[in-house]
């Protein structure tokens, strides 16, 4: 069974759509033109997306911008992007943003929500579809994270 890469999205964008409203956050979904369909363990994309924008409307403040990006890196590559600009992370944070539990400067973060896992396991996931994910961010300007999906993989991986 292969996914439509727009309606994956849009579907994500719809259930938030409530809190998008509530905080006054626009969404934008954008897919290049040459993105096809492709092979995933639909539950586990949508396990990452959601961790993905979740946490994009939790650290954007009101009035904000969500930005949904897929397009090809390379011909065999799916890129998926979630950027947000809101409050950013620290430099000295970055490098441990992965890890189990990990939540930045827990004063901002207490009142969230959430047990610091949500990263960790949406980079498994996407170990585990044979991608990779990074993070971007730049305090008090935006965070951007970019995850890979190869269109070919081993049966055995997903
Ligand atoms: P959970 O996902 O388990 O509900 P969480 O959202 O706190 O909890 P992660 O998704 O793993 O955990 O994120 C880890 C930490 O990284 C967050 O607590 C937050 O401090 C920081 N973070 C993640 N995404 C963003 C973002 N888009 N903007 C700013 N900070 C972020
Ligand atoms: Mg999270």
């Amino acid at each position: 069974v292969t996914t439509d890469v727009t309606e994956m999205l849009e579907e994500v964008a719809d259930r938030f759509s409530f809190q998008l409203e509530q905080r006054m956050i626009a969404i934008e979904i954008d897919v290049e033109k040459h993105v096809d369909e492709i092979m995933l363990d639909r539950d586990r994309i949508d396990q990452v997306l959601d961790n993905l924008v979740s946490n994009a409307i939790k650290y954007t403040p009101e009035g904000g911008h969500i930005r949904i990006h897929a397009g090809r890196r390379e011909s065999s590559v799916l890129e998926i992007s979630v950027q947000d600009n809101g409050i950013g992370i620290p430099r000295k944070d970055l490098s441990r943003i992965f890890e189990r539990f990990y939540r930045v400067d827990k004063a901002r973060s207490r009142n969230m929500g959430g047990t610091g896992l949500g990263l960790s396991i949406a980079r498994e996931i996407v170990k585990a579809h044979g991608g990779a994910i990074q993070l971007e961010s730049e305090l008090g300007q935006g965070t951007r994270v970019k995850f890979t999906l190869p269109y070919q993989q081993e049966e055995a991986a997903v």
